[in-house]
């Protein structure tokens, strides 16, 4: 029997309307404030997504765009006039930076208590310490995800994370730990990686390689949260057409598994939808608010 596809899509405009409803419940509207550097045309797209959606929660966003050719300096020195702006609740910075620029360095000088994207070394460090905190916004939709398959008590299941990254990988470990799971991280020197995958409750690859895992890398029944993105050619669509596909093969695996998210739809939307809970949680912590229910 094939999974069951859990619906990124549906239960990322769940957790919008929960946004939208503890927005209207707060004493005034938190603020989120994007910073693009140069012109790539998909951060365009990511920065337009977010500040629509943020709009439509409710939220005030912040838009500022600096040049390709901007200094270390002068992006810095935004983070620092955001931090600085009392209004402001979240400050995103769009990654990449064009080249030359260090996105490490610029991301630490992002307020810790502003950081929505969970990526300074300060929220890294509560998320290690069990403190709280802001997450990481992908590694949490993949917790949300998985919870919405299987119940919100996770505690017990064994999560196999294949990837390691600052981004994804560790965060997503420690957040399934957080949930009491007993968690496995796998990389590209992990032995026989399909056995250690097999023996996964919740599977949950984030690589960067198309379609790698396959279905002998999935126990029966076991809960896959693809968090892999990646653009293919796909001649089947017309000359010069491409598709986006995970990093696990959704054929095979889905006649595995007991659910699976798909690609596009699964974990992409959820990111978007834990920035804009993030900017919620950020706002009631610096402002002395309880968050809503
Ligand atoms: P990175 O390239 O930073 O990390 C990839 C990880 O996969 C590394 O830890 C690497 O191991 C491991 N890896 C690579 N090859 C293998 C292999 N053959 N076997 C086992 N492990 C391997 O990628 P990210 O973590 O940034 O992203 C992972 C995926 O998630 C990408 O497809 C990306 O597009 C997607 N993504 C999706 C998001 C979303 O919103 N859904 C957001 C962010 C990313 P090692 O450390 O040993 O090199």
């Amino acid at each position: 029997m094939a999974a069951s596809r859990i619906d990124g899509k549906a239960i990322a405009a769940d957790v919008r309307v929960n946004v939208a409803s503890a927005v209207k419940a707060l004493p005034s509207q938190p603020t989120l404030a994007v910073i693009l550097v140069g012109e790539d045309p998909a951060s365009q797209v990511y920065v337009n997504s977010k500040i629509k959606q943020t709009e439509e929660c409710g939220m005030r966003s912040l838009h500022r765009v600096l040049p390709a050719n901007a200094t270390q300096a002068e992006v810095e020195a935004e983070i620092a006039a955001l931090n600085a702006d009392d209004e402001v609740d979240g400050i995103l910075l769009q990654l990449p930076l064009p080249k030359g620029l260090d996105s490490d360095a610029a991301i630490e000088k992002i307020s810790p208590d502003k950081d929505v994207d969970g990526l300074t070394e300060a929220s890294a460090g509560r998320l290690v310490l069990g403190k709280l905190g802001l997450r990481p916004c992908t590694p949490s939709g993949c917790v949300i995800l998985a919870k919405r398959a299987l119940g919100d008590d996770l505690s017990g299941k064994h999560v196999v994370v294949v990837g390691r990254s600052i981004l994804v990988g560790k965060p997503a470990a420690l957040l399934f730990l957080a949930e009491n799971c007993t968690v496995t991280i796998a990389h590209s020197r992990t032995k026989d990686l399909a056995a250690v995958c097999r023996e996964a409750d919740i599977l949950v690859p984030a690589v960067g390689r198309p379609q790698m895992l396959t279905g002998e890398y999935v126990k029966a029944g076991a809960t896959v949260i693809d968090v892999g993105i990646n653009r293919i050619d796909a001649p089947e669509r017309g000359e010069g057409k491409s598709r986006l596909v995970g990093d696990a093969e959704f054929s095979s695996c889905e006649n595995i598994a007991g659910h699976i998210t798909p690609v596009p739809g699964g974990v992409g939307p959820m990111t978007i939808a834990c920035l804009l809970q993030n900017t919620v949680l950020a706002a009631c912590a610096r402002r002395g608010w309880s968050v809503p229910d």
